[in-house]
């Protein structure tokens, strides 16, 4: 129908009614290539980043190709310097200082986190039974156990040695590399474990890695196959059993992040939560050519409840804040009651699988953009910063400024569960704060499920929100 057929109320509706629309839909030609472009880095992004000491480590090596260099604390600072902060090897901010006067402009701060939830190797893990080596675990965040069974698993982390030597260790992702395994029951003896609940179908002590299962060759051996894990280990790494004690060692997803459909809009990957979200805000900032003065946050321990020397309720953040203040001569307390910050962590995609979970109105659409929740938290909006509808707007102007495909968003139904982020601790330091961040399927399974155009579409969001 052309535009002159319209009638009244068509043309009313039109004028007055929002619709979110899906990104692929309005993209033009240019745009979807943009789209399809910017998922190739981030999947390279993925698959070298499967921690937070290697997102750190990538992040850092990005940063270095685009000039940054390292600051400390007492550093001097001024207009134009491009600088990254590398916490403990665990969580890093890349910053820019800007023109602007800090203590009027503020810091424009995107903060998102980059560990994700996996198996954790104990601190005395190893112990063979019945022709197999195994380590125990202990499960890192909100995960559904059974999920982590019967599939390949690599191994990742550091150790440190008895003579204070670190060494890092990667195993299970490059061609050749053997992977590791976590058993599940065969459905012929499973009668009683699937008639349980699903949170009891695989228990915490039964996520034992399989590490081996080849028996030493020398008969006054003991335990033969632990000792060939343990031969092994030493060769390669110089450890003793011993150096499990200061090691920390994940096992995670061994497969590397992969086009989804026919038509490749979808990308699978381990860790999307909140990689997703952490490669976007990276790369804004290296990209971007801001007079604000411009943060990335790339935090640890989120999914355990952003406590310790590495999550964000460390004070290491607001330090640096305060001594990027001191450096400019600013007053920090005016310039955090100044700064904006978008906490950048994924919410759920309305999954039609299991629609009973959500409201569809409120609920983010895969690839209509990137989406924003104005509050978190549960049953009531408890332990929610809720962000005001005053800020709100002003992002709601950046965006449509530089015409950023976005929704909103809420995690499920009213009472359904809920979740949170790290936005409340960083409103907490007096900072005006909303989440906005890519819809996920499957979220924290080994495997989850993102849309290249909300990939892209949280890119663009964050380059409008630095401008
Ligand atoms: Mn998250
Ligand atoms: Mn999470």
């Amino acid at each position: 129908m052309s535009e002159k057929e319209k009638s009244a109320g068509q043309t009313l509706e039109e004028k007055l009614s929002y619709q979110k629309r899906n990104y692929y839909e309005i993209a033009s030609k240019k745009e979807l290539a943009e789209i399809y472009g910017y998922a190739e880095g981030y999947k390279k992004f993925l698959d070298e980043s499967k921690t937070e000491r290697e997102a750190c480590e990538t992040s850092v090596r990005l940063a270095q190709e685009k000039g940054f260099t390292e600051y400390r604390f007492g550093d001097p600072l001024k207009a134009g310097d491009k600088k990254y902060f590398i916490n403990r090897g665990k969580s890093v901010v890349v910053f820019r200082i800007g023109t602007k006067n800090l203590e009027q402009d503020g810091m424009r701060i995107i903060a998102s986190h980059i560990d994700a939830p996996r198996v954790d190797i104990k601190q005395n893990p190893l112990y063979e039974d019945s022709g197999m080596a195994f380590l125990k675990t202990h499960y890192y965040g909100g995960i559904k156990k059974y999920q982590w069974t019967a599939i390949p698993l690599a191994l990742h982390g550091a150790v440190v040695l008895a003579d204070g030597r670190k060494v890092d260790i990667r195993v299970g992702e490059d061609a050749g590399d053997p992977v590791f395994y976590i058993n599940d029951l065969l459905p012929h003896l499973g009668q009683e474990q699937m008639a349980g609940k699903a949170t009891r179908i695989i228990e915490g002590e039964q996520l034992n890695v399989v590490v081996g299962g080849l028996p030493y060759a020398d008969e006054k051996a003991k335990e033969k196959i632990k000792l060939t894990v343990l031969a092994a280990l030493n060769e390669k790494y110089g450890m003793h059993e011993e150096d499990f004690l200061s090691a920390e060692i994940s096992a995670v997803p061994a497969y590397p992040a992969r086009d989804i459909g026919f038509d490749r809009a979808l990308i699978g990957a381990y860790g999307h939560d909140d990689r997703v979200c952490a490669y976007p805000a990276l790369t804004a900032l290296l990209d971007c050519e801001s007079e604000h003065t411009v943060l990335a946050m790339l935090v640890d321990k989120e999914e355990i409840g952003s406590d310790g020397t590495t999550g964000m309720q460390c004070k290491v953040y607001e330090d640096l804040m305060e001594e990027i203040s001191v450096a400019l001569g600013a007053n920090f307390r005016k310039v955090r009651f100044a700064s904006k910050c978008l906490s950048s962590d994924v919410t759920a995609a309305y999954d039609p699988n299991f629609a009973g979970v959500y409201e569809k109105n409120n609920s983010a659409i895969l690839s209509c953009g990137t989406a924003m929740c104005k509050f978190t938290g549960s049953h009531g909006k408890s332990n929610s910063s809720d962000a005001s509808a005053e800020f709100v707007g002003e992002v709601r102007r950046m965006f449509a400024k530089e015409n950023v495909v976005w929704q909103t968003a809420e995690l499920g139904k009213v009472d359904a569960g809920g979740g949170g982020t790290v936005a409340k601790f960083i409103a907490n330091l007096n900072i005006d704060t909303v989440d906005l961040g890519v819809p996920v399927i499957s979220m924290h399974a080994p495997w989850e499920l993102v849309s290249k155009a909300d990939v892209y579409s949280n890119y663009r969001a964050f380059l409008a929100f630095m401008k």
